[in-house]
């Protein structure tokens, strides 16, 4: 089932007293999910992405646009009837129901037509419970479970119903690092396994890289870039998303650009010939650097961390946006870590150029 959005715009009313300002949580977003993909939606807290799936669940009403689940027009439609599966942060189950009746629960409330028999009820039950592998537990209490399981189970309640379209916002952010790598990449499966087209939201670029066909990047309820993960990391559309993405996170210098040189203080580091003459914002990427004793770009070395099969090399640049500039190069290179000056020349395609006003990339 794909889900078109067309110009979803959510205004709030200000909710200071004194300021009559309105919040636009999510202005003019519009996007087709195509259908059976995983899209993560990514940004910073704040920036619309909750108040986005609610109205793609029908929790929260449109102040402007229209919201298709195939052909359908479902933008008056509530909640239960758009035959959507939705998971939150909190699991939020019930405590004093077991897995198997927290589970059914959502089957029993069904009407009319959708209604089950006690069969059909408990099959599917038991279906959900072995696809997200917590068969072995629907007697136990939420309470005896680890927070893991209980996210499982939450997952397990939201696709009992069999939805059109499952919503995911932020369903990790209360599990342990260990339990989040684990349950993302169950999700995943699930989500293939399953072939239900999903949106879930995060504000973890790396949780979002990882699990997504699609990102979507917002920054103030605007939508900044849609692409696949590594198109968004290679290919990022402004300094916002260029510095939203990757570990560690890009090095950001005031540059110039001088008769097709590109210059980070003093230092000519690279030819632009494409590049109007104009000051721009630089991001390069920690893995751009190429030590190289003869190269353009001098930092002042501040120290070597190693990483095991990556070493970061910490130093500084009066040019850096950032207290220090961190590469990433090849634990097998040689640093002489008691030079005071380090040297490097530059990988082209992991360098971005960005217009020094509107911070949009530069091609
Ligand atoms: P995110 O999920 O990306 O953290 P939200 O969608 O929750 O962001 O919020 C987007 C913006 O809308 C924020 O500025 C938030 O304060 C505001 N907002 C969210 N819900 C309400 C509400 N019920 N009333 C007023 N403002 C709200
Ligand atoms: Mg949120």
């Amino acid at each position: 089932m794909k889900v078109v959005l067309e110009n979803l715009t959510k205004i709030f009313p200000s909710r200071n007293k004194k300021s009559n300002e309105e919040v636009v949580a999510v202005n003019n977003f519009s996007f087709e999910i195509p259908d059976g993909k995983l899209v993560g939606l990514l940004g910073p807290s704040g920036c619309g992405k909750s108040t986005t799936l609610y109205m793609i669940c029908g929790l929260q009403k449109l102040s402007g646009g229209k919201i298709y689940f195939g052909e359908d027009d479902v933008t008056d439609l509530p909640p239960e009837h758009r035959g959507v599966g939705l998971v939150f942060q909190n699991y939020a189950l019930y405590p004093h129901m077991t897995v198997k009746q927290n589970i059914l629960y959502p089957l029993q409330n069904l009407k009319g037509a959708d209604k089950l028999s006690k069969e059909e009820m408990l099959s599917r039950t038991e279906e959900v419970a072995r696809l997200v592998q917590i068969d072995g537990l629907l007697d136990r209490k939420p309470s005896e479970m680890s927070g893991g399981q209980q996210q499982r189970v939450a997952i397990a309640r939201a696709l009992v119903k069999m939805p059109r379209v499952l919503l995911l916002d932020e369903p990790l952010s209360n599990l342990d690092a260990r339990l989040r790598l684990q349950t993302r990449e169950e999700i995943r499966r699930i989500q293939k396994e399953t072939g239900i087209t999903t949106v879930f939201v995060t504000h973890d670029q790396e949780e979002a890289m990882s699990i997504s066909d699609i990102i979507v990047v917002m920054k103030k309820g605007i939508i900044q870039q849609i692409d696949e993960p590594q198109k968004v990391y290679d290919d990022p559309a402004n300094l916002f998303v260029a510095k939203f993405l990757g570990t560690p996170p890009i090095n950001v210098f005031e540059g110039e650009v001088k008769e097709g040189m590109l210059f980070l203080g003093d230092d000519p580091v690279m030819r632009v010939s494409s590049v109007a003459d104009q000051p721009v914002w630089v991001g390069i990427r920690p893995e751009g650097f190429i030590l190289d004793e003869n190269g353009p770009l001098h930092c002042s070395l501040e120290g070597v961390e190693v990483m095991g099969r990556d070493v970061s090399v910490v130093s500084e640049h009066a040019a850096s946006q950032n207290p220090v500039v961190r590469s990433i190069i090849s634990a097998e290179s040689h640093i002489d870590t008691a030079s005071p000056v380090i040297r490097y020349s530059l990988k082209p395609n992991k360098v971005f150029l960005f217009h020094k006003e509107t911070e949009e990339r530069l091609l």
